[in-house]
C-alpha cells in the first residue's frame, strides 16, 4: 500500500460559547476561527485524518503540506510509522516545525491503520482497560465563590477529581488552593496547573501549599526552558511534580526532566505536543520504566485512545469552562470515560466537523 495524496481541508472553528478565559497574561477561548484536517489517502482506498486545531490552523498546515509533507509522504508505506516518525524529526530539524504539528501525520496514519485493521486505535495499541475516571479540569473563574461552585456542580455530576487553572498570582492562588480544599474535604484528588505562570520562588511558595493540602500533583508552574529549575523546586517542595508538557522533544526530553529528578509524580503525555500517539506512547514507556505516571494531556479523541491504551495514566483531562457547568458528552453519570468503539480514532472523514467537536479545539493549558 502507497501514499497516493496528502490534502488539507479547512473548516470552521465555532467560538467556545459562553467564552472563557485562562490565567492573567494568557488569552483567553479564541473567537470563530479556521482549523484544518490532514487527510492522507492510498493506493488501496485507506485513509486517515488529524485535526489541527490553532489560531491560523488552515495557513499553516496547508503552506508545511505543500513546502515539506507532501513529497515526504506520496510513495511512502502507510503503514511505517516508525520510519515517517522519525522523518518528521529529521525534517524539524531543518524547518523548526510547529510543536503541535510534529505529531500530525503520526495521529493521522494511527487513524488510518486503524481504519485499515478495523480496529480503535488504542486496540491496535495494546488495550490496557475500557473505562477511565475523568477529572474536570477548570478554565479560570472570577473567584473563589466562582471556583468553589464549579468545584461542587463537577462532583455533583460525576467527575472523579478537580484540577484548578487558577490566576497565576501566587498569593491569590495558594487562598484558592486552600479554599478548595477546605471546602472538598480530605478525600476528592485536587490538583494544581500553573499553566508555567511563575518563577522559582513564586512555585516554591506555591508548592509548599499545595502539599500542605494535600493535593495530588503539581503541574507545569514554570516554563520548562530550565530544567535546573525544576530540579531546584522538587528539592524545595514535598508535592508531587507533574511537567514536560509543552516542552519540545518529546521521549527525548522527558527523559532528562525525569533524569534530573524533576519528575517526581511523572511527566504528560498527550498527542498534540508529544509527537503524536508514537510519541506519547514512548513517553509512556519511558515513565513507566522510572515507576512514573504518564497523565495524558488534552480533552480530545486522540487523547481519548490514550487513556486506554498507557497503562501508568490515571485520568481523562475533561475540559470545565463554563460557570454553569456541562459534563462533557464522553463523561458518564458516574464521571467514567469509555473506550472508544468505531474503527481507527473515528473523527468523521467527511470533515463536516461544527460545534460537537468543542471542547476538544480548546486544549487545556
Ligand atoms: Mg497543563
Amino acid at each position: 500500500m502507497k501514499i497516493t495524496h496528502v490534502e488539507v481541508h479547512r473548516i470552521d472553528v465555532p467560538a467556545a460559547s459562553p467564552p472563557f478565559r485562562w490565567r492573567d497574561g494568557l488569552s483567553g477561548s479564541a473567537p470563530v476561527g479556521d482549523g484544518a484536517v490532514l487527510h492522507i489517502g492510498t493506493d488501496e482506498g485507506a485513509e486517515g485524518v488529524a485535526l489541527f486545531a490553532r489560531p491560523g490552523a488552515f495557513a499553516t498546515l496547508r503552506d508545511l503540506v505543500e513546502r515539506v509533507f507532501r513529497d515526504e509522504l506520496v510513495g511512502a508505506d502507510p503503514l511505517q510509522r516508525e520510519w515517517l516518525w522519525h522523518r518528521v524529526w529529521e525534517l524539524d530539524r531543518i524547518h523548526e516545525l510547529p510543536l503541535p504539528a510534529l505529531g500530525l501525520i503520526d495521529t493521522a496514519l494511527w487513524d488510518l491503520a486503524g481504519r485499515y485493521h478495523g480496529q480503535p486505535v488504542w486496540r491496535l495499541l495494546g488495550g490496557f482497560r475500557e473505562a477511565i475516571p475523568a477529572y474536570a479540569s477548570t478554565s479560570t473563574f472570577s473567584s473563589i465563590a466562582e471556583f468553589l461552585d464549579v468545584a461542587d456542580q463537577c462532583l455533583e455530576l460525576g467527575y472523579r477529581g478537580i484540577k484548578l487553572h487558577a490566576w497565576g498570582d501566587a498569593r491569590r492562588d495558594v487562598e484558592l488552593c486552600l479554599a478548595l480544599r477546605d471546602h472538598v474535604g480530605p478525600s476528592i484528588p485536587l490538583m494544581y496547573d500553573g499553566s508555567a505562570g511563575f518563577d522559582l520562588p513564586d512555585a516554591i511558595r506555591l508548592g509548599r501549599a499545595l502539599s500542605e493540602a494535600d493535593y495530588l500533583w503539581y503541574e507545569e508552574p514554570m516554563r520548562e526552558f530550565s530544567i535546573s529549575a525544576y530540579q531546584r523546586l522538587a528539592a524545595a517542595v514535598d508535592i508531587p511534580l507533574l511537567v514536560a508538557e509543552t516542552s519540545d522533544g518529546a521521549h527525548m526530553n522527558s527523559a532528562d526532566f525525569i533524569r534530573a529528578g524533576a519528575a517526581t509524580f511523572g511527566v504528560r503525555a498527550g498527542t498534540t505536543l508529544r509527537g503524536g500517539i508514537t510519541g506519547a506512547m514512548r513517553t509512556a514507556h519511558l515513565a513507566d520504566a522510572y515507576r512514573l505516571r504518564a497523565e495524558v494531556h488534552g480533552s480530545d479523541i486522540p487523547n481519548h485512545h490514550l487513556c486506554m491504551a498507557i497503562s501508568n495514566t490515571t485520568y481523562y483531562e475533561s475540559l470545565v469552562t463554563a460557570a454553569k457547568v456541562v459534563r462533557e458528552r464522553h463523561v458518564d453519570d458516574q464521571g467514567l470515560v469509555h473506550a472508544p468503539t468505531g474503527p481507527g480514532i473515528a473523527l468523521p472523514l467527511d470533515f463536516g466537523y461544527g460545534k460537537e467537536l468543542l471542547p476538544f479545539v480548546e486544549q487545556p493549558r
